[in-house]
């Protein structure tokens, strides 16, 4: 059967590592971004090498109507999503609950939790077997903050996250019997230029010495768990939570 990927927020870091290693396992790929026109494209070039179908599509994954384009687009150039990433996700500055305005809060939320939602509508309404589908598979990046709290650092990401978890557990039930399997990943502290967006590029080397494993992790790592809970290899996981996070 076909296989067709769809890897929000996958222009740099976690997301490209995903794209990366489900083109080379097969899959046609839409690299999903929101500024980063130029990475995504040479990431798109860089992946027809593997002899599949790529493409790269700009849309604000926390927009109902980006993330409708986004779907029929890939409808149109690749087939119907069988295999969805939700990745895509912001950190905003350090600072504590006390100084945070609705603002930002909203901001967060939006971009890290109706996104999520949107792009797991619009899967389900394609994979499932009641509207004609073939099942399929999603993974949502979550986080270990969402276990942590972040405080300090981030405490409205962390809930972002929470929710996160809720929903892996709410939709993977509310789907399972559709032929559709939910898991999620939750990784710690992976190299990438996140960190640099929360105010401190060098956060993971500050911390990484207060983990069992002491050392960051990679995107591939993180990118590695994500093929395997997309690949029939998981055929009876669902539900399910990875924690990529060097032993915390
Ligand atoms: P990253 O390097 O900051 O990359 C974020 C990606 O998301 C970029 O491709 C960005 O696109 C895209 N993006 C941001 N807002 C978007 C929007 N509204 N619509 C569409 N795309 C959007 O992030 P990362 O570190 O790889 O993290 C990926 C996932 O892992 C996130 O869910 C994050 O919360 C989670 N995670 C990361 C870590 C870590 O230590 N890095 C730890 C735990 C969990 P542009 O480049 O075009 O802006």
């Amino acid at each position: 059967m076909k296989k067709v990927a769809l890897i929000t927020g996958s222009s740099r870091g976690i997301g490209a590592a995903s794209a990366r290693l489900l083109a080379e396992k097969g899959y046609d790929i839409c690299i999903n971004y929101l500024k980063n026109a130029e990475q995504a494209e040479r990431l798109a070039e860089e992946l027809q090498s593997h002899e599949v179908n790529v493409i790269a599509v700009q849309a604000d994954v926390s927009q109902e109507e980006d993330v409708v384009r986004l779907f029929t687009t890939i409808d149109d150039l690749l087939g119907a999503v069988t295999a969805l990433v939700n990745n895509a996700a912001i950190l905003l500055p350090q600072t504590t609950v006390e100084e945070m305005s609705a603002e930002r809060i909203n901001r967060m939320m939006t971009t890290n939790i109706t996104s999520y939602f949107l792009c797991c509508r619009e899967a389900v309404k394609r994979m499932a077997i009641k509207n004609g589908g073939n099942g399929g598979a999603i993974v949502n990046v979550s986080s270990a903050a969402s276990r942590i709290g972040a405080a300090n650092e981030y405490v409205d990401y962390a809930a972002s996250k929470g929710a996160i978890d809720t929903l892996t557990r709410g939709l993977s039930n509310e789907v399972a019997g559709e032929g559709i399997r939910v898991n999620c990943v939750r990784p710690g502290l992976i190299y990438t230029d996140m960190h640099a967006d929360g105010g401190e590029p060098g956060r993971v080397d500050r911390l990484k010495s207060s983990l069992p494993l002491q050392r960051g992790g990679t995107a591939e790592e993180v990118a590695n768990s994500i093929a395997w809970l997309l690949s029939d290899e998981a055929s009876y996981i669902t539900g399910s939570f990875t924690d990529i996070a060097g032993g915390r």
